[in-house]
């Protein structure tokens, strides 16, 4: 099965099959999404720390 997805972030269409950045294209695309919600979230009120952010991070680039 070859699931298509496209990319909340660049439009890009990309694949559900064996992608850890899904539902967006590249690791680049996630973050980028990541750093927009969070910025938000700065806006409104600031319990997330730059911190949590590099420990999720990690995480992804450990695998
Ligand atoms: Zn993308």
């Amino acid at each position: 099965m070859d699931r298509k997805l496209k990319c909340p972030n660049c439009g890009a269409e990309t694949r559900a099959e064996g992608n850890r950045y899904r539902p967006f294209c590249s690791r680049r695309c996630k973050l980028i999404d990541l750093g927009a919600w969070l910025g938000e979230e700065y806006t409104i009120s600031s319990p997330i720390t730059e911190r949590d952010v590099s420990i999720k991070t990690q995480r992804e680039e450990g695998d």
